[in-house]
């Protein structure tokens, strides 16, 4: 039997990983010929931040978000394991201490320490948080890896769904999805690239704020991913000129090279999100629904891809199915 999985964002293809490595036959469906901007996975930060993401999170978020970082390992060759460093302005201070409160995994750090991490941020901070198990990888990297890696092993990719209809297809279309799972919403995030060869980064920076938390995601040769906003709205499309302006700012603000730098890319897109923003299971009759991934699409996709090939493969109910029907 083939399993049909339909969408090759992040959520289906490591459910078609997943699936493939444990020996089952499996192929995709996606209208788009390859990963790219029609995605909500393209534009991740790819942060894999557990103990960060626990802040605001809940605690399966922490628990699987770990496992994660050797799935991603196992099965692609992009994970940089060089931990979060997270920082604050000074008059901010009051951030700092309130999320070292709410996460585990850190380490407190001086100006000496965040310099010997970070010699470009050297003489600009004097204190911070340094979470050295956290990793990252570049998303559109991983996607193709993944997509790349299935296809050597033998697995289709169809545009349009062939016939005969499967005995069994998994829905992993992300947004597109609310067709079907109308408690899905999006929580719009933007984000934007920058090429600044002047400021040298080895892991991401969190540059908390009351009000405009900044995340910086090194990608090499001078290319930085800044991210990115959360706005409860499905809004896809171009980046606001309130978002840039203050996307920027912080950046600026993190290191004033950062003003000189080139804007590569700015883009939007909507996660997909249930009411708890954690991800579901739904299986319903010969379907099984993958989705809610929030921003949590590469951090929690492994522990949904790995449930739902338990699921498939004993019939238990994994802890994040909250439906089976007939
Ligand atoms: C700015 C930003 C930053 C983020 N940063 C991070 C981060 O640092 N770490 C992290 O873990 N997560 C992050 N996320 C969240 C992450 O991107 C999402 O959780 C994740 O991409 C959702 O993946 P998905 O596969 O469910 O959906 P998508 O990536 O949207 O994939 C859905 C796929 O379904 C396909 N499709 C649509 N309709 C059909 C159909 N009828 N038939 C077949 N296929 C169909 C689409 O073409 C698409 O390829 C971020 C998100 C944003 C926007």
């Amino acid at each position: 039997m083939t399993i049909r999985i339909l969408g090759a964002g992040v959520m289906g293809l490591a459910i078609a990983t997943e699936l493939s490595t444990r020996g089952h036959a499996v192929e995709l469906v996606d209208p788009q010929p390859a990963p790219g901007p029609h995605a909500c996975s393209w534009w991740a930060g790819g942060m894999l931040a557990p103990y960060c993401e626990r802040e605001s999170a809940e605690e399966p978020v922490e628990r699987h978000g770990l496992a994660a970082i050797d799935w991603w390992h196992r099965h692609t060759g992009c994970v940089s394991h060089t931990g979060t460093l997270v920082l604050t302005l000074s008059r901010d201070r009051g951030e700092l201490t309130r999320f070292a409160r709410r996460s585990r995994g850190h380490q407190a750090v001086d100006g000496a320490a965040i310099a010997a991490l970070e010699p470009d941020l050297g003489g600009r901070f004097t204190t911070g948080l340094f979470y050295p198990d956290e990793a990252h990888l570049s998303p559109r990297a991983a996607l193709s890896e993944l997509r790349r890696r299935l296809v050597a092993r033998g697995v289709a990719f169809h545009l349009t769904p062939p016939a005969p209809t499967p005995e069994l297809s998994i829905d992993a279309r992300g947004l597109a999805a609310r067709d079907a799972l109308p408690d899905l919403r999006g929580v719009r995030g933007e984000m934007l690239v920058l090429r600044c060869p002047e400021v040298s980064l080895s892991r991401p920076v969190r540059l908390l704020h009351p009000r405009i938390p900044l995340y910086v995601v090194p990608r090499g040769d001078g290319i930085f991913m800044l991210g990115a906003t959360m706005i409860e709205s499905d809004r896809r499309g171009v980046v606001t000129a309130r978002s840039l302006l203050e996307l920027l700012s912080a950046a600026y603000a993190l290191h004033p090279a950062f003003g000189e730098a080139e804007v590569l890319e700015t883009g939007a897109d909507a996660r997909p999100a249930f009411p708890d923003n954690l991800p579901r299971l739904r299986r319903r009759g010969a379907t099984l629904f993958a989705n809610g991934l929030y921003r949590h699409g590469f951090l929690l996709s492994p522990a949904v891809a790995t449930m739902a090939a338990d699921h498939l493969e004993t019939g238990i109910l994994p802890e994040f199915m909250d439906e089976v029907s007939q």
